[in-house]
């Protein structure tokens, strides 16, 4: 792999990325906090060029302006046009991209092409980036490790089709995303599979990690695809069967 994924944990359960090229590229992912971030930057002699952001929630973009003042880049993301309109997050973040990246935009980092994911369901636009060279894809709340985003501002058969597209991806490819939610996605996928042994055996895995206050991140594809149960769903309806039960667990 020739960019490195740097994970920083920030606020209570979220993840932003730090992006690391050979050629000394720097891209920051999801910034919802700035000091871990300019920490993490500092400590590691870091400059970034790029921000990118997922999709505009305020836990993936509360940071943007103190990382800008700090090392002023590029800010570049989904366009949140579709989304509620009262978000204050939405307007700001809006106002500050130097680009609004849609499916087509595809662009190069640190030499390699990134391509954008129109994934839609959890908000109205939601974009996961794609490296396909290094191999992983930064999913946002679109997936998570055994589980998935609610679908808050947009619909259950869209977040099923975006679900299905990260599905299409290569299975060992690597997973990483917005939030570290995979202990309780793990305990709701085994109540509805308790006989589910790769599940069991994930299960374990990420209660091991947890316990040493590590990420259970990256997952990949593979993995994801024997124990997510809403990447495993059969139809739009089960996956909002599913959904709407995890909702309410
Ligand atoms: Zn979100
Ligand atoms: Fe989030």
């Amino acid at each position: 792999m020739s960019i490195n994924v740097h994970i920083v944990p920030i606020l209570s359960d979220n993840y932003a990325y730090i992006l690391e090229g050979a050629d000394d590229s720097v891209a920051v992912v999801d910034p919802g906090e700035a000091a871990p971030v300019i920490k993490y930057l500092e400590e590691h002699g870091l400059t970034p060029t790029l921000i990118l952001i997922t999709h505009h929630h305020w836990d993936h973009v509360n940071g943007v302006d103190e990382i800008l003042e700090r090392f002023p880049c590029t800010l570049a993301g989904a366009d949140p046009e579709g989304s509620a309109p009262d978000s204050p997050a939405k307007k700001v973040i809006k106002a500050r991209f130097d680009e609004v990246l849609h499916e087509s935009c595809s662009f190069s980092f640190a030499g390699e092409e990134v391509q954008t994911l129109s994934t839609p369901g959890h908000t109205p636009e939601h974009l996961c980036y794609y490296f396909k060279e290094s191999g992983f894809v930064l999913c946002g709340d679109v997936m998570f490790s055994m589980g998935c985003g609610r679908i808050l501002d947009g619909s259950a058969a869209e977040l099923y089709s975006s679900l299905q597209k990260l599905g299409a991806l290569p299975d060992e490819t690597l997973i990483y995303c917005g939030h570290e939610y995979t202990q309780s996605n793990a305990d709701f996928c085994l109540k509805i599979e308790p006989d589910n042994k790769a599940l069991q055996k994930r299960s374990n895995e990420v209660n091991a990690l947890r316990a040493k206050g590590l990420s259970t991140l990256p997952s990949t594809l593979s993995k994801e695809k024997e124990t997510n149960l809403f990447l495993k769903a059969k139809s739009p309806q089960a996956f909002k069967e599913l959904r709407t039960l995890k909702d309410r667990s």
